[in-house]
């Protein structure tokens, strides 16, 4: 009964890399498909064959970083069998499952993220009036 808990979460961030992932796939070979059949039906006259460039350029582009989305749901579910998948990087404690559906790749839970967003606000505000100050006595200095 120890670990019903555990196992139960294991289970389910499982389940939620597998359905992004099969979701992902589904994506991808529909994608597949529709560049073929564009392609197919394409007149090549000069024009419309940049046209056609540009689009394979985007759509390329597009199944790189699906391939690579996979790549990484993959290392998730490599890190979920060893334990390290799920936990917030700041204070180790668990991600909900309900963050990691929607954000599969989230390295910390919700609380830490936020402190963290507020901080990076801080340290821009912090920034732009110590990029203020020194434009401020530069101009005193020339
Ligand atoms: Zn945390």
């Amino acid at each position: 009964m120890k670990n019903t808990t555990t196992t139960t979460r294991h289970a389910e961030l499982r389940q939620i890399l597998t359905d992004r992932r099969r979701e992902m796939q589904e994506t991808v070979q529909s994608r597949i498909r529709d560049v073929r059949s564009d392609r197919a039906s394409e007149v090549f006259d000069e024009i419309e064959l940049s046209d056609a460039d540009t689009h394979g350029d985007i759509e390329f582009a597009v199944l790189q970083m699906q391939a690579e989305t996979l790549t990484r749901i993959d290392a998730a579910l490599v890190q979920l069998d060893a334990g390290e998948y799920g936990s917030c990087v700041s204070c180790g404690g668990e991600i909900s499952e309900t963050r990691l559906r929607a954000l599969p790749f989230a390295v910390r839970c919700r609380a830490c993220e936020e402190r963290r967003e507020q901080g990076d606000v801080q340290t821009r505000r912090l920034a732009a009036s110590r990029a203020g100050a020194s434009l401020f006595s530069d101009a005193g200095r020339y």
